[in-house]
């Protein structure tokens, strides 16, 4: 086993103890029954989403029906500022406020650990809940009765927060589709109290898996996803191509001449220029829809595009090319000059068989190196015959 896969071995072994601790916290009645089917639902449909945050709605929506809470939010913990923001929220709220804060365009208040009723739930690491008013401080415009804050745990550390705030009133048997309305009598009870704490304790978990997963799957240096990851979106696409049509491109790059450069300036310079590198093609993967970047070794990156013509990916390829080639870093008033060689194919234009699309692009880089360098190549399918006789 390699240590990446003794963690995540490790995590599963974690995921499996939390299910035991909440069926122990949760072993009595009927209601708790419940509340255990819920927890199990949801842990259900973890096995395949490696999405913290679709996983993490999810959860915030279960508190909230369960609970019928009116609202629920998720903090998490920014350890290079030390307080706790809001990430994720739920419930009664209006979409486009809803949908602002859950993909991070929206920006609320940050707590410090200690600050209201959420920053006091991390600082005693218990839940923390308060059923009367005017003992909560209101922070924002919208009253509230009562609160509901469960530190997320994770060993013995504290990485976020879960609230939750006011009852709404029973679904009215009449009009059960009718939206609910905010009861300003309801109060949480111990039974939320514990659910709430299960629930956090399963979003920790996740939140924990994902932010394992993209550590395995991220390149330290460049910050571009790795070949794991690489083969795993290939794969994706190419089973996308076998089911709804369309290509895949790839497009193999890898710096010219990067061994001599090293012997020349080192390998601290080398890193600089590789992530100088990886940033630029970052930058050109972000600006195309459907387009992702990979370091896929030392000094070879890759570019995936999905239904892109030949044309316009040689276009965009081509002018990181020339970006690579004209970026001016210097070093010690030296001018550091690199470039880089690209080999592009298509699937299924260019090859038959869904594996040779590496293989094709392969070739093309090959040429391209042995046409020069500082260029690209697009193998079409007339040659690869050639090659292949
Ligand atoms: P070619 O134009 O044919 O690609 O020549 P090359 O020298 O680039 O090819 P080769 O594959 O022989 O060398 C790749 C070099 O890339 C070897 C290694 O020194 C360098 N390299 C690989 N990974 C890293 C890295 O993480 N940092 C630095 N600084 N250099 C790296
Ligand atoms: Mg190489
Ligand atoms: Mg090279």
């Amino acid at each position: 086993l390699t240590a990446t896969e003794m963690l995540f071995l490790q995590e599963i072994c974690s995921v499996a103890a939390t299910n035991i601790d909440s069926t122990l916290k949760y072993g009595k009645n009927l209601k708790i029954l419940a509340n255990l089917q819920t927890l199990y639902d949801i842990n259900q449909e973890l096995a395949n989403l490696n999405d913290f945050k679709d996983l993490t709605r999810k959860t915030l929506r279960s508190a909230v029906q369960a609970m019928g809470a009116q609202k629920a939010n998720l903090m998490l913990l920014n350890r290079s500022t030390g307080k706790l923001e809001i990430k994720l929220v739920d419930g009664d709220i209006p979409e486009a406020t809803k949908a602002g804060i859950n993909c991070g365009d929206i920006q609320t208040k940050a707590f410090s650990i200690g600050e209201g009723n959420a920053g006091m739930a991390a600082k005693e690491r218990r839940p923390i809940r308060v059923n009367h008013r005017s003992r909560i401080p209101q922070v924002g415009r919208n009253p509230v009765h009562c609160i509901l804050s469960v530190p997320l745990l994770y060993g013995d550390e504290v990485i976020g927060v879960m609230n939750m705030t006011n009852k709404v009133n029973p679904i009215d048997p009449k009009h059960p589709l009718a939206p609910r309305t905010l009861d300003p009598l309801g109060l949480f009870t111990e039974t939320d109290s514990q659910l709430a704490l299960g629930l956090a304790d399963q979003a920790a978990v996740n939140l924990h898996k994902a932010r394992l997963y993209d550590a395995a799957v991220t390149d330290r240096l460049t910050g571009l996803k790795n070949t794991r990851y690489f083969d795993e979106r290939m794969a994706k696409h190419l089973a996308d191509v076998a089911s709804s049509g369309g290509t895949v491109t790839l497009a193999i790059t890898d710096l010219d001449h990067f061994k001599k450069f090293n012997d020349t300036w080192g390998h601290k310079v080398g890193d600089l220029v590789l992530s100088e590198t990886a940033k630029r093609l970052k930058a050109l993967a972000v600006s195309i829809p459907g387009a992702m970047a990979f370091r896929y070794g030392g000094e070879e990156f890759c570019l995936l595009f999905r239904n892109m013509t030949m044309d316009e990916a040689r276009e965009h390829m081509d002018g990181w090319r020339i970006e690579i080639e004209n970026m001016g870093l210097t070093h010690d008033d030296n001018d550091l000059n690199v470039t880089v060689s690209i080999g592009l194919s298509e699937y299924p234009t260019h090859c038959d068989r869904p594996e040779d699309l590496f293989i094709t692009a392969d070739a093309a880089l090959y040429r391209a190196k042995g046409g020069g360098r500082n260029c690209i190549v697009c193998v079409d399918a007339t040659q690869l015959k050639i090659e292949a006789a």
